[in-house]
């Protein structure tokens, strides 16, 4: 369970092509002790089966470890009060992988830090250079290095379709992130926003955003990739707000409310795609009915049932999908003189051979 706390970002002196963050000179306007407190007993008060719950404060917003000294101490020691009280679990903060240095981590250790989250977004140094992140991949090694060191979780942004990124890069790029072994990744297809330098380079013709489908087809397969390393991927796609519209906020590029289920629903297919050239599924009439968890009948399926019309268009297979409680949720089975076979995620994940 997560109480994020939104931190205003103070002055970055990044200029990120994607960021509209404004940039923030003047005083802090950020959380009190007395905010941070009723935030908590708050959200407290929603949570089902809080004795069982890991509760984790989470500093979101900016890049921790780079606002001014006192302003993170004094935030820290109201989170730490608060863990010592035993209201929250753990600390959660996000920052960028060139505000991390030993000094910063003892810091964050001294104060019970329990889990970072590095924006990294690409492995590529031509890709970062030219997002103007202001870091290096290299530099992202050394900060994984350091908080991995210092016994907290690390967890891993990534962003798809950034500029001079493609297919390919996105694919290094989870390589790499997986040879660093982090304990979660997020994934975020680029989006062009309004009063960004990328919206700037979108109407000048120099930045073309990927299309839904290739944003959801890599994801996919970094999706698979990430599995079959065992890390967990804890979100995909950009959370739906008010504002992420196209008409108001949103400008161009590959934008779904429901992009993590489109993904899922694509892994899907490279799974029945998997077992059906496997084990040479159908009959003679290429009719195939296969079962799920009733929770994942819409991902089998796809959205308009964009996998029944994939198999039946490039396989000429005829399937038919039906929800069987018995299942368990990423497995998929079929009937066979009478006997259900059941092919779980995990065989998949463990047989399946990415070649690109
Ligand atoms: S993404 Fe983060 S580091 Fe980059 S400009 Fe925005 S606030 Fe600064």
């Amino acid at each position: 369970m997560i109480i994020p706390i939104f931190v205003p970002h103070m002055g970055c002196p990044h200029t990120c092509v994607f960021c509209n963050q404004r940039k923030i000179a003047g005083s802090f306007m950020g959380p009190t002790a007395e905010s941070v407190k009723a935030m908590v007993s708050t959200y407290r008060e929603t949570f089902p089966d809080l004795e069982n719950a890991y509760i984790e404060l989470a500093f979101y917003g900016g890049s921790f470890t780079g606002i001014r000294d006192d302003i993170q101490e004094n935030l820290l020691s109201i989170a730490l009060k608060l863990k010592q009280k035993h209201l929250i679990d753990g600390i959660r903060l996000s920052t960028r992988p060139d505000y991390i240095n030993p000094e910063v981590m003892n810091r964050l250790v001294g104060f019970g830090v329990t889990t970072v989250e590095l924006g990294v977004q690409s492995m590529d140094d031509e890709v970062l250079a030219a997002s103007q992140r202001g870091h290096t991949a290299g530099q992202v090694e050394e900060a994984v290095g350091l908080i991995k060191k210092s016994g907290i979780k690390v967890g891993i942004q990534l962003m798809l379709g950034l500029p001079k990124d493609n297919r390919e890069k996105a694919l290094y790029s989870t390589r790499r992130v997986i040879e660093l072994n982090p304990d979660f990744v997020r994934i975020y297809p680029t989006v062009v926003i309004r009063e960004t330098s990328l919206a700037s380079l979108y109407f000048q013709g120099l930045f073309k955003p990927w299309t839904l489908e290739t944003a959801i087809d890599t994801c996919a397969i970094m999706a698979i990739l990430f599995a079959q390393a065992d890390i967990p991927i804890i979100r995909m796609g950009l959370q739906a707000t008010d504002n992420l519209l196209f008409g108001k906020d949103l400008i161009a590029g590959p934008y779904h409310p429901a992009f993590g289920e489109l993904v899922k629903s694509r892994i899907f297919r490279h799974q029945i795609e998997f077992f059906l050239n496997e084990y040479k599924l159908g009959n003679e009439e290429n009719e195939l009915t296969l079962y799920c968890h009733p929770k994942e009948l819409s991902q089998l399926k796809g959205q308009k049932n964009e996998n029944i019309t994939y198999f039946q268009n490039n396989c000429n297979i005829k399937l038919s999908m039906v929800p069987d409680n018995n299942l368990k949720q990423g497995s998929i089975a079929f009937m066979e003189n009478c006997v259900t076979k059941e092919f779980s995620r995990r065989e998949f994940l463990d047989k399946y051979r990415i070649t690109y």
